[in-house]
Protein backbone atom coordinates (compact mmCIF):
# COMPACT_ATOMS: atom_id res chain seq x y z
CA UNK A 1 0.00 0.00 0.00
CA UNK A 2 1.19 3.63 -0.80
CA UNK A 3 2.23 5.65 2.06
CA UNK A 4 1.43 9.52 1.55
CA UNK A 5 3.84 12.05 3.48
CA UNK A 6 3.07 16.13 3.20
CA UNK A 7 6.75 17.22 2.34
CA UNK A 8 7.18 20.48 3.54
CA UNK A 9 9.64 21.33 0.54
CA UNK A 10 7.36 20.81 -2.65
CA UNK A 11 3.94 21.58 0.15
CA UNK A 12 2.08 18.83 -1.25
CA UNK A 13 1.11 15.54 0.13
CA UNK A 14 3.28 12.95 -2.13
CA UNK A 15 3.80 9.14 -2.36
CA UNK A 16 6.81 7.93 -0.46
CA UNK A 17 9.42 6.49 -2.30
CA UNK A 18 13.16 6.02 -0.46
CA UNK A 19 16.16 5.94 -2.27
CA UNK A 20 16.62 2.24 -1.65
CA UNK A 21 13.82 -0.23 -1.33
CA UNK A 22 13.09 -1.74 1.57
CA UNK A 23 15.12 0.79 3.95
CA UNK A 24 14.53 4.41 5.03
CA UNK A 25 17.04 6.38 6.22
CA UNK A 26 16.18 9.91 8.08
CA UNK A 27 17.27 12.28 10.67
CA UNK A 28 15.48 14.31 13.16
CA UNK A 29 16.69 17.06 14.64
CA UNK A 30 17.39 16.45 18.52
CA UNK A 31 17.29 18.09 22.01
CA UNK A 32 19.96 20.80 23.12
CA UNK A 33 20.06 19.44 26.60
CA UNK A 34 20.27 21.98 28.26
CA UNK A 35 17.07 22.15 30.44
CA UNK A 36 14.27 19.90 30.76
CA UNK A 37 12.36 18.77 27.90
CA UNK A 38 8.40 20.08 28.01
CA UNK A 39 5.55 18.14 26.75
CA UNK A 40 5.82 20.68 23.50
CA UNK A 41 9.00 18.88 23.00
CA UNK A 42 7.64 15.59 23.55
CA UNK A 43 5.23 16.31 20.74
CA UNK A 44 7.36 16.58 18.63
CA UNK A 45 9.19 13.55 19.59
CA UNK A 46 6.07 11.23 19.47
CA UNK A 47 5.17 12.60 15.90
CA UNK A 48 9.11 11.29 15.17
CA UNK A 49 7.91 7.95 16.68
CA UNK A 50 4.99 7.48 14.91
CA UNK A 51 6.60 8.08 11.47
CA UNK A 52 9.01 5.33 12.35
CA UNK A 53 6.48 2.76 13.64
CA UNK A 54 4.40 3.52 10.47
CA UNK A 55 7.26 3.16 8.03
CA UNK A 56 7.98 -0.44 10.17
CA UNK A 57 4.26 -1.87 9.41
CA UNK A 58 5.25 -0.86 5.84
CA UNK A 59 7.94 -3.25 6.34
CA UNK A 60 10.48 -1.30 5.90
CA UNK A 61 13.55 -1.41 7.79
CA UNK A 62 15.09 2.13 9.74
CA UNK A 63 17.96 3.85 9.88
CA UNK A 64 17.29 6.95 12.14
CA UNK A 65 19.59 9.26 13.29
CA UNK A 66 18.81 11.89 16.13
CA UNK A 67 21.14 14.44 17.17
CA UNK A 68 21.88 15.36 20.76
CA UNK A 69 22.74 19.27 20.87
CA UNK A 70 25.21 19.84 23.28
CA UNK A 71 27.80 22.72 22.19
CA UNK A 72 26.86 25.40 20.17
CA UNK A 73 22.88 26.54 20.40
CA UNK A 74 22.98 30.45 20.82
CA UNK A 75 19.96 31.78 23.09
CA UNK A 76 19.44 33.86 19.64
CA UNK A 77 18.72 32.01 16.23
CA UNK A 78 20.52 35.21 15.03
CA UNK A 79 24.28 34.28 16.08
CA UNK A 80 23.75 36.22 19.04
CA UNK A 81 23.82 35.63 22.44
CA UNK A 82 25.46 32.99 24.96
CA UNK A 83 25.72 29.44 24.45
CA UNK A 84 22.40 28.17 25.81
CA UNK A 85 24.59 25.21 27.43
CA UNK A 86 26.85 27.58 28.60
CA UNK A 87 24.03 29.97 29.88
CA UNK A 88 22.87 26.82 31.98
CA UNK A 89 25.81 25.58 33.06
CA UNK A 90 26.62 29.54 34.70
CA UNK A 91 23.00 29.61 36.06
CA UNK A 92 22.89 25.66 37.70
CA UNK A 93 26.81 26.29 38.92
CA UNK A 94 27.44 23.07 36.96
CA UNK A 95 30.04 22.31 34.29
CA UNK A 96 28.60 21.97 30.69
CA UNK A 97 29.44 18.13 30.51
CA UNK A 98 27.69 17.91 34.03
CA UNK A 99 24.14 19.69 32.47
CA UNK A 100 24.07 17.98 29.32
CA UNK A 101 24.58 14.44 30.77
CA UNK A 102 21.85 15.67 33.40
CA UNK A 103 18.97 16.59 31.02
CA UNK A 104 20.04 14.04 28.15
CA UNK A 105 19.40 11.49 31.34
CA UNK A 106 15.99 13.20 32.02
CA UNK A 107 14.96 13.49 28.22
CA UNK A 108 15.66 10.04 27.34
CA UNK A 109 13.57 8.58 30.57
CA UNK A 110 10.98 10.90 29.09
CA UNK A 111 11.15 8.91 25.57
CA UNK A 112 10.71 5.55 27.47
CA UNK A 113 8.04 6.41 29.67
CA UNK A 114 5.99 7.55 26.17
CA UNK A 115 7.35 4.59 24.55
CA UNK A 116 8.92 6.64 21.88
CA UNK A 117 11.90 4.09 20.84
CA UNK A 118 15.26 5.36 20.74
CA UNK A 119 16.69 6.02 16.82
CA UNK A 120 19.01 3.39 15.74
CA UNK A 121 22.01 6.51 15.46
CA UNK A 122 22.02 8.76 18.53
CA UNK A 123 24.73 11.06 17.97
CA UNK A 124 26.41 13.84 20.40
CA UNK A 125 27.38 17.01 18.90
CA UNK A 126 30.27 17.14 21.22
CA UNK A 127 31.70 13.67 20.16
CA UNK A 128 31.31 14.58 16.40
CA UNK A 129 34.14 18.12 15.95
CA UNK A 130 36.21 16.87 13.67
CA UNK A 131 33.97 15.42 11.56
CA UNK A 132 32.41 19.12 11.56
CA UNK A 133 35.89 20.97 10.76
CA UNK A 134 36.31 18.68 7.87
CA UNK A 135 33.03 19.56 6.58
CA UNK A 136 33.36 23.84 7.78
CA UNK A 137 36.98 23.43 5.23
CA UNK A 138 35.07 22.07 2.52
CA UNK A 139 32.73 24.44 2.23
CA UNK A 140 35.88 27.13 2.55
CA UNK A 141 37.60 25.15 -0.41
CA UNK A 142 34.24 25.19 -2.34
CA UNK A 143 33.91 28.98 -2.05
CA UNK A 144 31.28 28.86 0.29
CA UNK A 145 32.37 29.98 3.84
CA UNK A 146 34.33 32.68 4.64
CA UNK A 147 36.31 33.65 7.73
CA UNK A 148 36.24 36.99 9.80
CA UNK A 149 37.39 37.87 12.46
CA UNK A 150 35.12 36.29 15.04
CA UNK A 151 33.56 33.88 12.76
CA UNK A 152 33.38 31.52 9.73
CA UNK A 153 30.28 32.36 7.67
CA UNK A 154 28.02 30.72 5.01
CA UNK A 155 27.34 32.89 2.14
CA UNK A 156 24.16 32.58 0.93
CA UNK A 157 24.58 34.73 -2.21
CA UNK A 158 26.44 31.99 -3.40
CA UNK A 159 23.37 29.40 -3.56
CA UNK A 160 21.29 29.77 -7.00
CA UNK A 161 18.54 29.74 -4.08
CA UNK A 162 18.04 30.57 -0.30
CA UNK A 163 15.11 29.98 1.25
CA UNK A 164 13.49 26.99 -1.06
CA UNK A 165 11.95 25.40 2.50
CA UNK A 166 10.50 28.66 4.48
CA UNK A 167 9.84 30.76 1.21
CA UNK A 168 12.26 33.73 1.93
CA UNK A 169 13.63 35.72 -0.61
CA UNK A 170 16.44 36.87 -0.31
CA UNK A 171 15.84 40.31 -1.88
CA UNK A 172 12.86 41.19 0.29
CA UNK A 173 15.55 41.22 3.23
CA UNK A 174 15.99 44.41 4.38
CA UNK A 175 19.79 44.11 5.90
CA UNK A 176 19.16 43.75 10.00
CA UNK A 177 15.67 43.25 9.92
CA UNK A 178 16.17 39.46 10.86
CA UNK A 179 20.40 39.11 11.55
CA UNK A 180 22.18 41.89 13.43
CA UNK A 181 24.18 43.71 10.43
CA UNK A 182 27.83 42.38 11.31
CA UNK A 183 30.04 44.62 9.21
CA UNK A 184 32.15 41.58 8.28
CA UNK A 185 29.55 40.06 6.95
CA UNK A 186 28.78 39.73 3.30
CA UNK A 187 25.30 39.50 3.07
CA UNK A 188 22.60 39.91 6.01
CA UNK A 189 21.50 36.42 5.41
CA UNK A 190 25.28 34.99 6.00
CA UNK A 191 24.91 32.68 8.92
CA UNK A 192 27.69 31.59 11.04
CA UNK A 193 28.75 27.98 10.60
CA UNK A 194 32.01 27.96 12.90
CA UNK A 195 32.46 30.62 15.45
CA UNK A 196 35.66 31.38 17.55
CA UNK A 197 36.07 31.41 20.65
CA UNK A 198 36.05 34.10 23.32
CA UNK A 199 38.56 34.17 25.53
CA UNK A 200 37.43 32.79 28.75
CA UNK A 201 35.32 30.48 26.52
CA UNK A 202 34.06 27.13 28.30
CA UNK A 203 33.74 24.93 25.33
CA UNK A 204 36.31 25.54 22.29
CA UNK A 205 38.26 22.94 20.61
CA UNK A 206 41.77 23.47 18.43
CA UNK A 207 40.76 24.32 14.69
CA UNK A 208 42.14 25.82 11.73
CA UNK A 209 40.68 28.93 12.72
CA UNK A 210 41.86 28.85 16.77
CA UNK A 211 40.03 27.96 19.46
CA UNK A 212 36.38 28.32 18.66
CA UNK A 213 33.19 26.18 18.43
CA UNK A 214 30.42 24.95 15.87
CA UNK A 215 27.46 26.84 14.64
CA UNK A 216 23.92 24.81 15.46
CA UNK A 217 23.04 23.81 11.93
CA UNK A 218 26.15 22.49 11.57
CA UNK A 219 26.05 19.77 14.08
CA UNK A 220 23.16 18.41 12.19
CA UNK A 221 24.73 18.65 8.31
CA UNK A 222 27.89 17.23 9.46
CA UNK A 223 26.29 14.43 11.47
CA UNK A 224 23.95 13.61 9.04
CA UNK A 225 25.90 13.40 6.04
CA UNK A 226 28.38 10.95 8.69
CA UNK A 227 25.35 8.48 9.24
CA UNK A 228 23.21 8.55 6.43
CA UNK A 229 25.28 9.77 3.54
CA UNK A 230 24.71 13.00 1.09
CA UNK A 231 21.45 12.59 0.65
CA UNK A 232 18.68 10.53 2.48
CA UNK A 233 14.97 10.21 2.60
CA UNK A 234 13.44 12.29 5.35
CA UNK A 235 14.52 14.93 7.76
CA UNK A 236 12.19 15.88 10.46
CA UNK A 237 11.36 18.26 13.34
CA UNK A 238 9.62 20.75 14.95
CA UNK A 239 8.26 23.82 12.70
CA UNK A 240 9.89 26.54 14.20
CA UNK A 241 13.39 24.30 12.89
CA UNK A 242 12.00 25.14 8.92
CA UNK A 243 12.97 28.90 8.86
CA UNK A 244 16.10 29.16 10.00
CA UNK A 245 18.11 25.85 11.17
CA UNK A 246 16.71 23.45 8.14
CA UNK A 247 16.71 26.24 5.76
CA UNK A 248 20.72 26.38 6.44
CA UNK A 249 21.07 22.71 6.58
CA UNK A 250 19.90 22.97 3.25
CA UNK A 251 22.42 25.81 2.23
CA UNK A 252 25.12 23.31 4.06
CA UNK A 253 24.28 20.55 2.15
CA UNK A 254 24.28 22.62 -1.34
CA UNK A 255 27.37 24.25 -0.37
CA UNK A 256 29.47 20.87 0.29
CA UNK A 257 27.76 18.31 -1.86
CA UNK A 258 25.62 20.37 -4.15
CA UNK A 259 22.62 18.58 -3.14
CA UNK A 260 19.31 18.91 -0.59
CA UNK A 261 20.14 16.40 1.92
CA UNK A 262 17.03 14.82 2.61
CA UNK A 263 13.94 14.24 -0.35
CA UNK A 264 11.04 14.82 2.34
CA UNK A 265 11.05 17.32 5.01
CA UNK A 266 8.39 16.65 7.96
CA UNK A 267 7.68 18.91 10.42
CA UNK A 268 5.54 18.61 13.65
CA UNK A 269 3.15 21.57 14.84
CA UNK A 270 2.89 23.31 18.01
CA UNK A 271 1.26 22.29 21.13
CA UNK A 272 -0.29 24.87 22.88
CA UNK A 273 -1.72 24.90 26.72
CA UNK A 274 -5.10 26.61 27.76
CA UNK A 275 -4.56 28.42 24.18
CA UNK A 276 -1.35 29.73 24.55
CA UNK A 277 2.06 28.94 23.62
CA UNK A 278 3.89 27.18 26.64
CA UNK A 279 5.94 30.15 28.34
CA UNK A 280 7.55 30.43 31.51
CA UNK A 281 5.96 33.99 32.39
CA UNK A 282 2.67 32.74 31.67
CA UNK A 283 3.52 29.82 34.07
CA UNK A 284 1.81 27.31 31.32
CA UNK A 285 4.78 24.85 30.76
CA UNK A 286 4.53 21.70 31.44
CA UNK A 287 6.87 18.45 31.98
CA UNK A 288 5.63 14.84 31.28
CA UNK A 289 6.44 14.50 34.76
CA UNK A 290 3.53 16.75 35.99
CA UNK A 291 1.20 14.49 33.92
CA UNK A 292 2.77 11.28 36.16
CA UNK A 293 2.59 13.66 39.13
CA UNK A 294 -1.16 13.69 39.19
CA UNK A 295 -1.26 10.00 39.02
CA UNK A 296 -2.22 9.76 35.30
CA UNK A 297 -0.61 6.60 32.91
CA UNK A 298 1.68 8.64 30.68
CA UNK A 299 0.52 7.25 28.05
CA UNK A 300 -2.59 9.38 28.09
CA UNK A 301 -0.51 12.39 26.14
CA UNK A 302 0.04 9.75 23.40
CA UNK A 303 -3.54 9.10 23.01
CA UNK A 304 -4.30 12.67 23.58
CA UNK A 305 -1.84 14.22 20.78
CA UNK A 306 -4.11 10.95 18.30
CA UNK A 307 -7.16 13.57 18.28
CA UNK A 308 -5.22 15.48 15.85
CA UNK A 309 -2.73 15.34 12.78
CA UNK A 310 0.59 16.62 13.92
CA UNK A 311 0.30 19.24 11.20
CA UNK A 312 -2.45 20.92 13.43
CA UNK A 313 -1.88 22.23 16.96
CA UNK A 314 -3.48 20.63 19.59
CA UNK A 315 -3.99 22.15 23.02
CA UNK A 316 -3.46 20.30 26.70
CA UNK A 317 -6.01 21.00 28.88
CA UNK A 318 -5.96 18.90 31.68
CA UNK A 319 -10.36 18.19 30.86
CA UNK A 320 -8.87 16.78 28.04
CA UNK A 321 -6.09 14.37 29.58
CA UNK A 322 -8.54 13.31 32.34
CA UNK A 323 -11.19 12.42 29.32
CA UNK A 324 -8.32 9.97 27.60
CA UNK A 325 -7.37 8.46 30.43
CA UNK A 326 -10.78 7.09 30.73
CA UNK A 327 -10.88 5.97 27.03
CA UNK A 328 -7.59 4.69 27.46
CA UNK A 329 -9.09 2.09 30.39
CA UNK A 330 -11.49 1.62 28.02
CA UNK A 331 -9.21 0.49 25.16
CA UNK A 332 -7.37 -1.46 27.39
CA UNK A 333 -10.31 -3.07 29.35
CA UNK A 334 -12.16 -4.11 25.78
CA UNK A 335 -8.70 -5.23 24.64
CA UNK A 336 -8.82 -7.91 27.87
CA UNK A 337 -12.45 -8.53 26.76
CA UNK A 338 -11.48 -9.74 23.34
CA UNK A 339 -8.42 -11.69 24.51
CA UNK A 340 -10.74 -13.79 26.14
CA UNK A 341 -13.84 -13.87 24.00
CA UNK A 342 -14.26 -17.16 22.63
CA UNK A 343 -16.60 -16.50 19.30
CA UNK A 344 -15.80 -16.15 16.38
CA UNK A 345 -15.63 -13.14 13.54
CA UNK A 346 -15.02 -13.86 9.82
CA UNK A 347 -11.30 -12.86 8.45
CA UNK A 348 -12.99 -10.70 6.06
CA UNK A 349 -14.34 -8.31 8.56
CA UNK A 350 -10.70 -8.28 10.31
CA UNK A 351 -9.13 -7.68 7.25
CA UNK A 352 -11.43 -5.00 6.50
CA UNK A 353 -10.45 -3.10 9.80
CA UNK A 354 -6.63 -3.73 8.89
CA UNK A 355 -7.44 -2.21 5.77
CA UNK A 356 -9.13 0.97 6.87
CA UNK A 357 -6.11 1.44 9.61
CA UNK A 358 -3.53 0.77 7.66
CA UNK A 359 -4.70 2.89 4.96
CA UNK A 360 -5.83 5.93 7.71
CA UNK A 361 -1.70 5.72 9.08
CA UNK A 362 -0.16 5.87 5.27
CA UNK A 363 -2.93 8.89 4.73
CA UNK A 364 0.16 11.55 6.13
CA UNK A 365 -0.14 9.86 10.07
CA UNK A 366 -3.65 10.40 10.16
CA UNK A 367 -3.83 8.97 13.69
CA UNK A 368 -7.49 10.72 14.30
CA UNK A 369 -9.19 8.39 11.40
CA UNK A 370 -6.61 5.24 12.33
CA UNK A 371 -8.26 5.64 16.20
CA UNK A 372 -11.92 6.00 14.76
CA UNK A 373 -11.36 2.68 13.40
CA UNK A 374 -9.36 1.54 16.44
CA UNK A 375 -12.96 2.18 18.73
CA UNK A 376 -14.77 0.71 15.98
CA UNK A 377 -13.01 -2.74 16.26
CA UNK A 378 -13.33 -2.75 20.05
CA UNK A 379 -16.86 -2.02 19.76
CA UNK A 380 -17.64 -5.18 17.73
CA UNK A 381 -20.07 -7.05 19.74
CA UNK A 382 -18.68 -10.00 19.07
CA UNK A 383 -15.67 -11.30 21.75
CA UNK A 384 -12.85 -12.78 19.61
CA UNK A 385 -9.20 -13.18 20.38
CA UNK A 386 -9.01 -12.21 16.63
CA UNK A 387 -9.89 -8.88 17.48
CA UNK A 388 -7.47 -8.93 20.35
CA UNK A 389 -4.72 -9.55 17.91
CA UNK A 390 -5.44 -7.27 15.37
CA UNK A 391 -5.93 -4.49 18.36
CA UNK A 392 -2.28 -5.67 19.31
CA UNK A 393 -1.18 -5.21 15.54
CA UNK A 394 -2.47 -1.53 15.56
CA UNK A 395 -0.93 -1.19 19.14
CA UNK A 396 2.57 -1.11 17.27
CA UNK A 397 1.45 1.61 16.02
CA UNK A 398 0.10 3.57 18.68
CA UNK A 399 2.41 2.19 21.22
CA UNK A 400 -0.37 2.80 24.06
CA UNK A 401 0.65 -0.10 25.67
CA UNK A 402 -2.94 -1.81 25.32
CA UNK A 403 -2.24 -5.54 26.75
CA UNK A 404 -1.68 -3.82 30.12
CA UNK A 405 -3.76 -5.01 32.64
CA UNK A 406 -5.73 -1.92 34.51
CA UNK A 407 -5.30 -1.84 38.38
CA UNK A 408 -5.57 1.43 39.52
CA UNK A 409 -8.49 2.58 37.64
CA UNK A 410 -9.08 6.45 37.58
CA UNK A 411 -12.03 6.71 36.43
CA UNK A 412 -13.02 4.01 39.40
CA UNK A 413 -12.11 7.04 41.85
CA UNK A 414 -15.76 7.58 43.22
CA UNK A 415 -17.60 11.22 43.15
CA UNK A 416 -17.70 11.23 46.66
CA UNK A 417 -13.81 11.33 47.21
CA UNK A 418 -13.24 13.66 44.97
CA UNK A 419 -16.12 16.12 46.29
CA UNK A 420 -13.91 15.60 49.66
CA UNK A 421 -10.43 15.98 47.88
CA UNK A 422 -11.66 19.36 46.31
CA UNK A 423 -13.39 20.58 50.02
CA UNK A 424 -9.43 19.79 50.95
CA UNK A 425 -8.35 21.94 48.10
CA UNK A 426 -10.53 24.72 49.26
CA UNK A 427 -9.37 23.97 52.68
CA UNK A 428 -5.40 24.25 51.86
CA UNK A 429 -6.18 27.17 49.89
CA UNK A 430 -7.79 29.25 52.88
CA UNK A 431 -4.30 28.15 54.79
CA UNK A 432 -7.00 25.83 56.88
CA UNK A 433 -4.55 23.12 57.80
CA UNK A 434 -6.66 21.42 60.41
CA UNK A 435 -9.33 21.07 58.04
CA UNK A 436 -7.29 19.93 55.85
CA UNK A 437 -5.85 17.50 57.83
CA UNK A 438 -9.58 16.27 58.59
CA UNK A 439 -10.66 15.93 55.74
CA UNK A 440 -7.34 13.83 54.45
CA UNK A 441 -7.92 11.50 57.33
CA UNK A 442 -11.67 10.83 56.34
CA UNK A 443 -10.47 10.65 52.60
CA UNK A 444 -7.58 7.71 54.02
CA UNK A 445 -10.62 6.13 56.07
CA UNK A 446 -12.43 5.24 53.27
CA UNK A 447 -9.79 3.43 51.26
CA UNK A 448 -8.29 6.17 49.15
CA UNK A 449 -4.64 7.90 49.31
CA UNK A 450 -4.32 11.94 48.48
CA UNK A 451 -0.90 13.22 47.54
CA UNK A 452 -0.30 16.78 46.88
CA UNK A 453 1.35 18.32 43.89
CA UNK A 454 1.94 21.80 42.23
CA UNK A 455 -0.87 21.08 40.64
CA UNK A 456 -3.22 19.98 43.20
CA UNK A 457 -3.76 16.48 44.04
CA UNK A 458 -3.35 13.10 42.94
CA UNK A 459 -5.92 10.21 44.67
CA UNK A 460 -4.64 6.43 44.24
CA UNK A 461 -6.56 3.53 45.82
CA UNK A 462 -4.55 2.10 49.33
P1 LIG B 1 13.27 24.11 22.56
O1 LIG B 1 13.31 23.33 23.82
O2 LIG B 1 12.36 25.27 22.59
O3 LIG B 1 14.64 24.39 22.02
O4 LIG B 1 12.62 23.13 21.51
C1 LIG B 1 13.23 21.99 21.01
C2 LIG B 1 12.39 21.51 19.88
O5 LIG B 1 11.15 20.98 20.40
C3 LIG B 1 11.99 22.67 18.99
O6 LIG B 1 12.84 22.83 17.94
C4 LIG B 1 10.63 22.31 18.53
O7 LIG B 1 10.76 21.62 17.34
C5 LIG B 1 10.08 21.41 19.58
N1 LIG B 1 9.11 22.15 20.39
C6 LIG B 1 9.35 23.11 21.33
N2 LIG B 1 8.23 23.55 21.87
C7 LIG B 1 7.23 22.87 21.27
C8 LIG B 1 5.81 22.87 21.39
N3 LIG B 1 5.17 23.65 22.25
N4 LIG B 1 5.11 22.01 20.61
C9 LIG B 1 5.72 21.18 19.75
N5 LIG B 1 7.05 21.14 19.59
C10 LIG B 1 7.80 21.96 20.33
ZN1 LIG C 1 19.12 19.89 13.37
Amino acid sequence: MDIYFYNTLTKNKEVFKPEEPGRVRMYSCGPTVYKDATIGNMRTNIFQDILRRVLRYNGYELKHAMNITDVGHLVSDADEGEDKMIKSAREMKKSPMDIAQHYTNLFFDDLKMLNIETPEIVCRATDHIEDMIEYVKRLIKRGYAYETSTAIYFDVSKLDEYGILSGIKLDDQKAGARVKVDTEKRNPYDFAVWIKAPENHLMKWDSPWGLSYPGWHIECSAMGQKYLGKTFDIHTGGIDLIPTHHENEIAQSKGAYGTIPAKYWMHGEYLLVNGRKMSKSIGNVYLLKDIVDKGYDPLVFRLFLYSSSYRIKINFTWEAIDSNMKALIKLREAYQKHLNGTEDISDETINELEEKFHKAINDDLNMPLAMSVVWDTIKKPVKSIKIAKLLKKFDTVLALDIDKVEKNKASEIPKEIIALAEERKKARQNKNWAESDRIRDEITSKGYLINDNKDGYNITKS
